[in-house]
């Protein structure tokens, strides 16, 4: 049975880092020298992203360690580009920069097809090559409500080493059973979730961000995730993907040593994910396991119509749409995803779709 460390920041986030790690052994009992190291963060976004402080206390703290080869990799949401813009705009491309560490944008790597052990969904996935040159992955997730898996930490974070088509097909197959699959191929050798600013409501982008200035650091993803949940106020049955690990891996939650701070007493409820705060009641969406660019981008083109949102609305989202639903309004088919069907008024392309494409598509001609 492993532990698991919470540290509270107190303004000092190199040293909560340092703490946290010493609570479970020290950095060194993680990684060796002479390692090559890929450190994931989630930058998956302009906010709610892997803070660069605490990433740069790592990789000091790697160098301290000598180990040889040190690299940040991610692949985002979107187009490749996205991931591009990302960097920059989050600063990891200066940071890059300042200590000569390739910054990769897992987008463009080469395509290993990995077959998972006793899959649940998936038998083989293509994974970035250089997830498996590295002799050790360290997963930095950021702690995030998530609305499509409840939550996004350490498990999920996992999804950035995917490749091409790969996190679309995720979608397509079931992303709570997938996502074990995924952390049946690659077990990173630490898991140290950013807890210093947190998201809430209508995450993994778009939520509400807030300060709960915590770093959460243990070698088992889902004694790391379990610890995150309690902290979060969700419950096992809520987080899929955790549960589903759980149970394949047969581990025994109960028996996991906390150490530093106990989760009773950072425990802060996050607002989950609420449609209603954003869906006029006479829009009704008919999500069928579409993936959270698209809802987000759902969302996100809602918000920009304000009050230029039609009444009556049926929107589709995912790939599988029950045509025979007898729908009364103006029926719309949003995302690639969504297959092409004859009776939609109105079909929105994209993967996702551009957040203006709806209200253009609706303006009255
Ligand atoms: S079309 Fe939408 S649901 Fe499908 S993969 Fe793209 S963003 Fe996700």
């Amino acid at each position: 049975m492993g532990c698991v460390s919470i540290t509270r920041t107190k303004g000092n986030i190199k040293r909560a880092l340092s703490d946290a790690l010493s609570l479970i052994g020290g950095l060194e009992t993680y990684v060796r020298k002479g390692d090559k190291v890929m450190l994931k963060p989630n930058l998956n976004g302009t906010e709610g992203v892997t803070n660069i402080e605490l990433v740069e206390g790592l990789i000091q703290m790697l160098l301290d360690l000598n180990v040889r080869d040190i690299m940040i990799a991610e692949s985002a949401f979107g187009p490749a580009q996205f991931t591009d813009m990302f960097f920059k705009k989050n600063g990891y491309t200066d940071l890059a920069d300042k200590y000569h560490i390739p910054l990769i944008n897992l987008n463009h790597s080469e395509i290993v097809e990995a077959a998972v052990p006793e899959p649940l969904i998936i038998d083989k996935i293509k994974i970035a090559r250089e997830a498996f040159d590295a002799d050790r992955i360290i997963n930095l997730p950021v702690m995030k409500v998530h609305y499509a898996t409840a939550v996004t930490l350490a498990l999920k974070n996992l999804k950035g080493l995917l490749v091409g088509d790969e996190k679309r097909r995720f979608h397509e197959t079931g992303l709570d059973r997938a996502i074990v699959d995924l952390n049946s191929v690659i077990r990173p050798a630490l898991h140290i979730v950013d807890g210093i600013t947190c998201m809430e409501g209508m995450g993994p982008r778009g939520g509400d961000l807030f300060n709960l200035n915590l770093i959460i650091a243990g070698a088992d993803p889902a004694e790391v995730d379990y610890t995150g949940i309690g902290i979060m106020d969700f419950t096992l049955d809520e987080v899929k993907h955790l549960k589903y690990y759980v149970e394949s891996n047969k581990i025994n939650l109960n028996g996991v040593e906390m150490l530093g701070e106990k989760i009773s007493g950072v425990k802060r409820p996050f607002k989950k994910a609420a449609l209603s705060t954003i869906v006029p009641e006479d829009c009704r969406i008919h999500d069928r396991d579409a993936c959270s660019s698209c809802m987000n981008a759902l969302l996100l083109s809602l918000q920009v119509m304000e009050k230029d949102v039609p009444k009556n609305l049926d929107i589709y989202l995912g790939t599988k749409v029950p045509f025979e639903e007898d729908v009364k309004g103006l029926k719309i088919g949003f995302g690639n995803c969504c297959p092409a069907d004859p009776t939609f008024d109105k079909y929105i392309k994209g993967c996702p779709p551009y957040p203006f494409a709806l209200g253009k598509a609706l303006k009255p001609s």
